[in-house]
């Protein structure tokens, strides 16, 4: 059988030691004679693997001892309300920096609960995207925070460098880059992020909140969805996706054993450097985004003859390469290559779209 390469955005493929673990264990967990997915959340074994998990989580990314880590429900979108619903009150204002589809939603959601300034967006300059300098940016001194996505999904962007708030907390959706290289999350009010893409299976996410923020949700936040009851209870208020947490500490060892986020930091720039090289070598293939915030994660591309996109579709599902459809908003074609996503994956796919660009230019 052909080895397939799964380019899926989310969920996305996991590491191959990580389900091959996963399925040597399935119906047998530590010698329970049953599934991890089938023993309570408060025994002793599940509550020592989420402390496990937790503590590898905090060691790869050096989260310092004044911030909470829970373990949630709700997915990317849901922290979209969680957000305003916990760092706000009624009639408080927030400062938004769109930069692609998922921040735009993120403003769409908070409108919901707050006075949402759209502080800055993404430009096009010379046709490629980039993202304008924070000196440029129309900020609120009184905003009850600050919020962006450093890397959009959808879009291929990312902003590689930290804006500076002072003492607005400032929020990131990590949705689709955490884990992918160290990070000062000292300079951060909350992160959060789904887990499909660099943590585990869908079902959880991951909210890492600097201590001084608890304590303020709105009176009417959904309690499941209060940072200071998720955090009071040890992130298991009500029943946590068990299973998903339980991959995602797996996902956290391997992590560890791979050499940590900066080695991650380092495959994961030699990944996206062999796949926008051979977009920009041939003439066959075009990305729209300045260098400078290309996306590691989320590699976008058109064919320039867009007529093709079908076929080329269709032959690399053939040659083992799955799911490169770009998202419907953009076109194309994406490739997600997180943590999971070996070397050879993408030197497949080149391959593949060299030969292709020669087949049919
Ligand atoms: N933010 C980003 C950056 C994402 O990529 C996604 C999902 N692809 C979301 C938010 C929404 O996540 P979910 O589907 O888990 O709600």
């Amino acid at each position: 059988m052909t080895k397939v390469y799964n380019f899926c955005a989310g969920p996305a493929m996991l590491p191959e030691a990580v389900m091959q673990q996963a399925q040597n264990e399935f119906i047998n967990w530590q010698n329970q004679g049953c599934s991890v997915m089938e023993m309570s959340h408060r025994s002793k074994e599940f509550i020592a693997l989420a402390e496990a998990a937790e503590q590898d989580l905090r060691d790869l990314l050096s989260i310092p001892d004044n911030y909470k880590v829970l373990f949630t429900h709700g997915g990317g979108r849901g922290q979209f309300s969680a957000v305003p619903l916990n760092l706000s009150q009624e009639g408080d204002s927030a400062d938004y920096i769109v930069s692609g589809s998922w921040s735009k939603s993120a403003v769409e959601e908070a409108q919901k609960y707050i006075n949402v300034n759209v502080a800055a967006t993404t430009t096009s300059e010379d046709g490629l995207v980039v993202m304008p300098v924070q000196d440029s940016w129309n900020q609120n001194p009184d905003a009850a925070y600050v919020h962006y996505c450093p890397n959009e999904t959808v879009d291929g962007v990312e902003i590689n460098w930290i804006p500076v708030t002072g003492d607005i907390p400032l929020v990131a959706d990590m949705s689709s880059n955490i884990l992918s290289q160290p990070i000062d999350v000292s300079k951060f009010g909350v992160i959060y992020a789904g887990a499909q893409k660099n943590i585990g299976p869908s079902g959880l996410s991951v909210v890492i909140v600097r201590e001084d923020l608890l304590d303020k949700a709105r009176s009417i936040t959904p309690a499941i969805f209060d940072y200071t009851v998720i955090a009071k209870h040890d992130s298991m208020y009500n029943t946590p996706p068990t299973f998903a947490w339980y991959l995602a500490g797996l996902v956290f060892k391997w992590l560890k054993e791979q050499g940590g986020v900066a080695a991650m930091a380092e495959r994961n720039k030699a990944k996206s450097d062999l796949l926008y090289s051979c977009i920009d070598e041939l003439d066959f293939y075009s990305n729209n985004v300045a260098p400078e915030y290309r996306s590691r994660m989320n590699v976008t591309f058109h064919l320039k003859n867009a007529e093709l996109d079908k076929q080329f579709l269709a032959e690399a599902e053939n040659a083992g390469l799955k799911a490169l459809k770009g998202h419907r908003i953009v076109g194309g074609m994406r490739a997600s290559i997180y943590n999971a996503m070996p070397i050879e994956g993408v030197q497949t796919l080149v391959n593949f779209m060299q030969d292709f660009a020669k087949r049919n230019g």
